[in-house]
């Protein structure tokens, strides 16, 4: 039913959509990465960007339904308000309270979530880490819920830092919950606390903006030494003062476009039930940052 006729023109008037939702923006960079996979699997589906005001979030997604699209991913600022739209939501979903990624089924509205699953797949493939490391987590929206759940499901220790304690301390009780322990909550501002945590950490996670503007991170996060592993989940830029401090250090470091690849392929299986083809979209993610890097 997904797949199309090989050498013939595409898209046509089979064609599929799956779309991209969020708001204001159309700067992602997932129509590359997943019309890379369509076309590199022969599926009749086309990826496409709706920027979605959030008035209109119901009416788009009960739209998209009407016209036959196969799925979406869901991104800010739109990540909750599409929970209540779902018919059913997987665990993963319903234990971080956000979806990223809709499909339309024969038995309604599917939401999930593969950010966890990605940085988790990410963190995997990038540094192997055992069961039981210390990830520090810097941050508290809805990046750090994601990464909350992947220390979980990896069986580490987790450490939430950010300038709300109490948004903080819901991270660390989804990572809790979730597998991670023991988990404790440090205040952005409680330097030595921060030092003492951050020397006592393998892994220390990026889950803030700072960065996507040349911002540093608190001062003990950008003085790791070797042996620690600085993962920032920003991607473009992909060399972060955090990631550049790290660098000069002899620090092991990576930036997002591991996680990124990896919740589009989890994406991508939901609405193909096809195995992704994780390097073309890799290659595809990474052309496209080149070129707008060689744009500015
Ligand atoms: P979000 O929900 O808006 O959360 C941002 C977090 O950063 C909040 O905890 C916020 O604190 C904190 N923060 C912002 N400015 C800060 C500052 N000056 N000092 C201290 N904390 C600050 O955003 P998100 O969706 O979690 O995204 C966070 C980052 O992860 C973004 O850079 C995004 O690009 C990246 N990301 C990457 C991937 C990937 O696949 N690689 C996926 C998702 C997100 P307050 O709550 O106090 O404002």
């Amino acid at each position: 039913m997904m797949s199309r006729v090989p050498g013939r023109p595409w898209p046509t008037g089979t064609t599929r959509p799956v779309v991209l939702l969020g708001w204001p923006g159309r700067y992602s960079i997932s129509p590359q990465i997943h019309n890379a996979a369509f076309r590199e699997q022969g599926l009749d589906l086309v990826y496409l960007v709706a920027p979605t005001p959030p008035e209109a979030i119901g009416a788009v997604v009960e739209t998209l339904g009407t016209i036959g699209a196969v799925g979406a991913n869901v991104t800010v600022p739109h990540k909750q308000a599409v929970v209540p739209l779902c018919d059913t939501l997987t665990p993963e979903a319903e234990r971080i309270g956000a979806v990223n990624t809709l499909s339309w089924t024969a038995d309604g509205l599917l939401g999930d979530n593969t950010d966890a699953v990605g940085l988790a797949n990410a963190l995997g493939a990038d540094i192997a880490p055992a069961p039981g490391e210390h990830y520090l987590l810097f941050g508290a929206g809805g990046a750090a819920r994601a990464a909350a759940v992947a220390v979980g499901r990896l069986g580490g220790k987790l450490t939430v830092v950010a300038r709300r304690v109490s948004a903080a301390q819901q991270v660390a009780q989804l990572g809790a919950r979730s597998g991670a322990g023991p988990v404790e909550v440090i205040a952005a501002d409680e330097i030595s606390t921060l030092v003492r945590a951050t020397a006592d950490a393998r892994i220390v996670i990026n889950a803030t903006p700072l960065g996507m503007n040349g911002e540093s991170l608190p001062a003990p996060l950008m003085a790791l030494v070797p042996g620690q592993v600085a993962y920032d989940l920003i991607y473009d830029p992909p060399a972060t003062p955090f990631l550049e401090a790290a660098h000069r250090r002899g620090v092991d470091n990576h930036h997002g476009l591991g996680m990124l690849v990896a919740q589009a392929a989890a994406s991508y299986r939901r609405w193909t039930g096809q195995q992704a083809p994780a390097g073309v979209m890799s290659a595809a993610a990474t052309a496209v940052l080149t070129e707008r890097r060689g744009r500015h």
